[in-house]
């Protein structure tokens, strides 16, 4: 299996590059963020538990995400891979990811996180906010998110820097050229 993590902070382009990625190598995208923002325009159960935390910038809680995460993946048992998109988000998540993929004989093949800088950044979901009206792309709950993602998710780096599993590449710049970069890095797996 081809099980990649694309990694980087809100405004990077991983839900962009993600989807050009599927359609190449035919793998299956799992963007945490997608699952609960479908979960909670159907008003699930769990939709209402995390609404608020969401249209607030925090994290969901590891349990619960961890909890929707091993469902979908296992909605998909006969997947060629997986792309998993804002996904781990804290170091307790890599670790319960990694178990899950060692329980299904599998394991992350590699990591690639999208550099890009705050400014640029804070400019793209400003744009954003023009075409989607995603209540999380306020200045001040974009901002919470951008201080969780910098005092929380970048921890995760390292976790699988340790693995020899890391690559960044430049996030800033034409999308063509940025997925030019990322299938190089996939297809040297
Ligand atoms: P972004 O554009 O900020 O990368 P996402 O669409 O990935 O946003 O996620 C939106 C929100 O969903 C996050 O701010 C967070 O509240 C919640 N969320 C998504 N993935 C996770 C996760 N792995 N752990 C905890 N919370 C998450």
């Amino acid at each position: 299996m081809l099980n990649l993590v694309i990694f980087g902070p809100p405004g990077a382009g991983k839900g962009t590059q993600s989807q050009k990625l599927i359609d190449k190598y035919q793998l299956v995208h799992i963007s945490t963020g997608d699952l609960f923002r479908a979960h909670i325009q159907e008003q699930t159960g769990l939709g209402k538990k995390v609404s608020q935390l969401i249209a607030d910038g925090q994290l969901v809680p590891d349990a619960i995400t961890i909890a929707m995460l091993e469902e979908e993946a296992d909605k998909n048992k006969d997947a060629r891979g997986f792309i998993f998109d804002g996904f781990p988000r804290t170091v307790p998540q890599a670790e319960a990811l990694d178990a899950f993929l060692k329980s299904k004989g599998t394991a992350i093949t590699g990591v690639i996180a999208l550099d890009v800088d705050q400014e640029e950044l804070s400019r793209r979901i400003a744009e954003r906010k023009k075409l989607t009206n995603r209540v999380d792309d306020d200045a001040d709950k974009l901002k919470k998110r951008i201080d969780e993602y910098f005092n929380k998710t970048i921890h995760v780096l390292p976790y699988y820097e340790a693995q020899g599993k890391l690559t960044r590449v430049n996030g800033i710049g034409d999308i063509d050229q940025i997925f030019a970069e990322l299938t190089a890095v996939i297809d040297s797996y």
